[in-house]
């Protein structure tokens, strides 16, 4: 017997070991309900890459307070999550959400609305990381951003990284198409230390852009060595992602143009040689260049990785860039700009405070001039010939808007076909023919290849972002559908539609695996302790409404959406509510 009675003991004592938290008895106070909030009979999937799993979620004081079986315990507020996927808040890898270059149109903007950010919380995220590309707010170091945020208070949470191009800027002023000197270097290295000291989670650098075009690669890596030791990432939107970069020109830019594989090489060089965590954002293969080359991108990463250097990436799920949305195929120089910047740089309006305002030109004008001198007609046909292949050739290349209304929604090569002349022709006489804007229409081109999309989407160590932000309709409909529905989009078309990857890994890449990447190690994940961001959406019905024609249409089947425990989106509906908080890196 006595041998019996033991092992009923010892039986009981693994019962309760096994038994989570959430089967303790509620808190002294008698009749005081135990949990804020009980989400019941979901299908747990706790962001790791497991499925799901059936279970109760109890939340006490914005932190995940038990997980199991909770339907005795009391609660302030409980719902039922049957059939529904119940998941860690999303994390945004790469977002615009904080503003552009000083413009307070996101999360410190005065007007309520934006700081809201129902555009992302109603796709199931919960934290963003702003300050992507190297460009942050002007002027505000990492921690008086962060005492901003809280003190405005935000939807989302925000984890901030310290930007390069900003950094640059302020460090070397107007004189920037260099080289730095060791002295600005030295001077750069302390801003990037304190605002790491701060809790920034790492530093973004946008090298196709001004200034961060000219820091070289051993800029790069002295800055990342104040990155390394607080283990921060270099979030990268790289020189190049296709055969140039965007501002290349073939006739006025000589030598042999920086293709994306030369980017992801100094990129891998960067993170070896200086230890910090190399993130390649928005990772892509562009152009006719591109289709096929992300075979060969994977391979050198994946190379990286076994030599043991830490490399990820983050990608959003479109086959269109936010460069896409407002190309022009006719360089500068040919409409009588006196540089190409504002024709091939879509954020040259970040630093044009620093620029002087130049004239206006008669773009038609100044076009017809081009054409009329051979030599120079040549070298703008084999611009135009470039910019059409850079952007995927001209049956890629739609157009959005035009003065001659029946063009809207045609291609280059439809247009084209139908007048028996050339894309190059077409491109012409869109600017001859159309308003005195650059390009004469507004165009947009479907650049990436959906195979590579899928190929970088398939790869363990490729997490989601949108490379979107904060928009209210009253931005107007030159906006990418990715600000409405990338994370939705994740699910509707490269879980259910194509199959691409499992629902546990969609979620995966857009839970646990960027919380690994940034080092957070208390979100992310669905378990007793970690912050209660959580999302709750039917992975059926979960869709993504915006397109190109339009745009600002919240995305559907998210049905409740939890940010520190509070609800920002509740039965479908954004609620208003700013439960976000600025995050800090946890020290390592
Ligand atoms: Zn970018």
């Amino acid at each position: 017997m006595p041998l019996h009675f033991r092992s009923c003991c010892t039986a009981l004592a693994v019962i309760l070991t096994l038994c989570p938290p959430a089967a303790a008895k509620p808190r002294p106070q008698a009749g005081a309900p135990a949990y804020d909030l009980v989400i019941e009979n979901g299908r747990v999937m706790d962001g790791t890459g497991n499925p799901w799993f059936l279970a109760d979620i109890g939340v006490r004081e914005g932190r995940i307070a038990a997980i199991g079986d909770l339907h005795a315990a009391k609660a302030k507020t409980r719902i039922d999550a049957h059939r529904e996927i119940v998941a860690p808040g999303f994390i945004d890898m790469h977002s615009h959400a904080d503003g552009l270059a000083g413009r307070l149109i996101g999360l410190r903007s005065p007007d309520r609305q934006r700081r809201e950010a129902r555009n992302i919380v109603t796709q199931g995220v919960t934290t963003v990381v702003v300050n992507p590309d190297g460009m942050g707010a002007p002027g505000l170091t990492v921690a008086a951003q962060q005492a901003e945020l809280a003190k405005v208070g935000i939807g989302p949470n925000a984890a901030l990284l310290s930007p390069h191009n900003t950094i640059r800027l302020a460090i070397l002023g107007e004189d920037y198409k260099r080289k730095a000197t060791p002295t600005e270097i030295a001077a750069m290295r302390a801003l990037v230390r304190t605002d790491m000291e701060d809790g920034a989670f790492g530093l973004s650098t946008g090298l196709e852009y001004m200034p961060g075009r000219w820091a070289d690669t051993d800029e790069l890596v002295a800055l990342m060595q104040e990155v390394a030791p607080y283990h921060g990432i270099h979030s990268s939107h790289m020189r190049s992602d296709a055969e140039a970069p965007m501002w290349y020109i073939p006739s006025r830019d000589p030598g042999s143009p920086t293709t994306v594989l030369d980017a992801v090489a100094e990129h891998i060089a960067i993170a070896e040689r200086s230890h910090a965590i190399g993130v390649i954002t928005h990772i892509k293969a562009r152009g006719v260049y591109g289709w096929g080359r992300s075979r060969e991108i994977i391979a050198m990463i994946d190379a990286a990785r076994a030599r043991g250097v830490q490399i990820y990436a983050d990608q959003y799920t479109y086959d269109t860039s936010g460069s896409d949305g407002k190309i022009v195929l006719i360089p500068g120089w040919a409409m009588g700009a006196p540089d190409d910047l504002d024709s091939v740089d879509p954020v040259a309006d970040y630093f044009s405070r620093t620029r002087p305002k130049r004239k206006p030109v008669d773009r038609k004008a100044a076009l017809r001039v081009t054409l009329a001198a051979p030599a120079a007609k040549a070298a703008l046909y084999r611009d135009i010939a470039f910019a059409i292949r850079f952007r995927g050739g001209a049956e890629q290349i739609t157009v959005f808007d035009a003065p001659d209304r029946s063009l809207i929604g045609q291609s280059l090569a439809d247009l084209a076909r139908k007048r028996g002349i050339s894309a190059e022709d077409m491109a012409v006489a869109l600017q001859l023919e159309g308003t005195d804007a650059p390009g004469g229409a507004r165009l947009r081109s479907f650049s990436l290849d959906e195979t590579d999309i899928d190929a970088f989407m398939r790869q363990e160590w490729t997490a989601t972002s949108s490379d979107g932000g904060v928009k209210l309709p009253a931005d107007g409909p030159a906006t990418h559908a990715r600000y409405y529905g990338t994370f939705p989009r994740k699910f509707a078309r490269y879980v259910n539609e194509r199959h691409t990857l499992s629902l546990a890994q969609a979620v995966r890449s857009s839970t646990s695996l960027p919380a690994q990447i940034l080092g957070l190690t208390d979100r992310g994940v669905l378990r007793v302790g970690a912050a209660a961001d959580i999302v709750v959406f039917n992975d059926r019905e979960i869709r993504d409404r915006a397109d190109f024609t339009n745009p600002h249409q919240f995305s559907t089947g998210v049905d409740y959406v939890f940010v520190n425990g509070v609800a920002e989106v509740s039965a479908g509906q954004a609620t208003g509510a700013l439960a976000g908080q600025p995050l800090k890196h946890p020290r390592p």
